[in-house]
């Protein structure tokens, strides 16, 4: 990469934040409500599929995180009232910025759209996965909801609990993991790529994974959706048990018996997954 292409990349390290405080701040203060912000939602969650994942310009980067950060704001402003909605957004807001922020820190050369985890699957999955969601809040709001007023409560407390908690795991599990993590699964092993068992590793194999799960499945309990809710956990447990034995087919041809023994030691997380143990 050259000199002048790698700087242009480094600027974001502080177009980023400072995007996201502008957005931020805008999205509080514009006091769209609910309603509003969900359209503006589903349209940007429609809307990236249309970026490519290489696209890296600082200026295209910082607008999608002008936009999260609107996102996040909007949520933080229309919050008072029903919370599960703006709760939804902040968390899942939340989520792609700490990816990207991620990859700032520690793969440099992949600063780029993808980093984002915004278009993870193709033919547009993740993002009809958002909008499902959403749309499934609506129509039950709409129909009068079913849930009681202290079910609600303790929906809302239980969902925004575990999605934080699973955001925290997989947040801890980028840090600790730091370059060894990749978005991608490495099929070659990198000169500094080392096994990592310490921290949120020694609890399970793939903290990672088991953070975006429990995140995934709780933001369906915050919302009170029962569908989505059993949408959400089969297909994050197929996508995961269709990559944990790939994964770790590779990591036992890097790291061999060092592998092999963890395994034995410290379990998946993610159940029937793993074809080790
Ligand atoms: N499955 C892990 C990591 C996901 S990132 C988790 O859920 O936290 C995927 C990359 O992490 C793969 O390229 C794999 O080679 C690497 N990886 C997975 N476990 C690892 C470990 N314990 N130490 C080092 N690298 C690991």
């Amino acid at each position: 990469m050259s000199e002048g292409m790698s700087a242009a990349r480094r600027r974001i390290r502080w177009i980023g934040p400072a995007a996201v405080a502008v957005g931020l701040t805008l999205g509080w203060a514009a006091g769209l409500g609910q309603g509003r912000t969900s359209l503006i939602a589903v349209i940007f969650f429609l809307a990236v599929n249309w970026i490519p994942g290489e696209a890296d310009s600082p200026g295209m980067l910082g607008l999608i995180c002008l936009c999260l950060g609107g996102l996040m704001g909007c949520g933080l402003g229309a919050i008072a009232g029903d919370p599960r909605l703006p709760l939804f957004l902040i968390s899942v807001t939340l989520f792609h910025l700490t990816e990207f922020t991620f990859c700032v820190l520690f793969h440099e050369k992949d600063i780029e759209f993808r980093a984002f985890l915004l278009t993870p699957v193709p033919a547009a999955g993740y993002s009809v996965a958002i909008v499902a969601a959403m749309a499934e809040f609506w129509v039950r709001c709409a129909l009068g909801g079913f849930a009681l007023p202290g079910l609600r409560t303790a929906e809302v407390v239980l969902g925004a609990s575990l999605a934080f908690a699973g955001w925290a795991l997989r947040t801890a599990a980028l840090f600790t993991a730091q370059s060894n993590f990749t978005h991608l699964v490495a099929s070659q092993k990198e000169s500094g790529h080392r096994l990592v068992r310490e921290g949120v590793y020694s609890l399970c194999r793939h903290p990672g994974y088991v953070g975006w799960f429990v995140w995934s499945v709780s933001t369906q309990i915050l919302l009170g959706n029962i569908l989505c809710f059993f949408a959400y956990a089969w297909v994050s447990w197929r996508f995961f048990a269709g990559r944990i034995p790939h994964e770790e087919e590779m990591l036992v041809r890097f790291f061999g018996d060092e592998y092999l023994e963890y395994a034995r030691e410290v379990p998946a997380g993610i159940p029937n997954a793993s074809q080790l143990a």
